[in-house]
């Protein structure tokens, strides 16, 4: 059975996640968080941001952004990066807002993928979603709001399990990487 605390695997980036391979797997549509897992907290979409939208969108796949933060964060974010829908506010780990996330990209569990940098909010709500999981380390760790590193604490203890548990042959679904990156 799915530990629903743990990721489906979890690698250094998303950035280094091959999209054409997961488009074959039958991905369709991809739900991200974005403070630390697309950009720094509260940071602008990059450029590095704006390509990766523009790769998924050749890939096929549709993008949204499903966030705990505030409309103008998230709605500057998805217009800048190009991601196709938005969802603020979201009430992670609440599974509410994934659910409402694949029906504005009209997608089901079997065809979404969710990435996200935390996992007692991201990790916690898409796996009980029935959503896969890819977790990735925080772009920039330590700059974060003081409730956030407490829970990175926790987290810590949940990761030390999770290593455990692939090592044990844990149930993981690996992501295709791009030539010449590793974990
Ligand atoms: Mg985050």
């Amino acid at each position: 059975m799915k530990h629903y605390l743990y990721p489906d695997d979890y690698i250094s980036s998303i950035y280094d996640a091959d999209f054409t391979a997961l488009a074959k797997e039958g991905y369709r549509g991809v739900i991200f968080d974005i403070d630390n897992t697309l950009v720094p907290h509260n940071a602008p979409a990059d450029e590095r941001a704006k390509a990766f939208f523009s790769y998924l969108k050749e890939n096929g796949f549709s993008s949204l952004l499903l966030s705990n933060n505030k409309e103008p964060r998230v709605k500057s974010f998805k217009e800048d990066a190009g991601a196709t829908a938005y969802i603020y506010k979201a009430n992670k780990p609440s599974t509410a807002g994934y659910k409402r996330a694949m029906e504005i990209l009209g997608t089901t569990p079997e065809t979404t993928l969710f990435v996200g940098d935390q996992i007692f909010t991201d990790i916690w709500g898409a796996n009980r979603a029935g959503i896969r999981t890819i977790m990735v380390r925080p772009v920039l760790k330590w700059k974060e709001e003081i409730q956030i590193i407490a829970k990175r604490c926790l987290e810590a203890f949940v990761l030390l399990g999770y290593k455990v548990y692939v090592l044990t042959g844990g149930a993981v679904k690996k992501v295709p990487l791009k030539k010449g990156m590793q974990k």
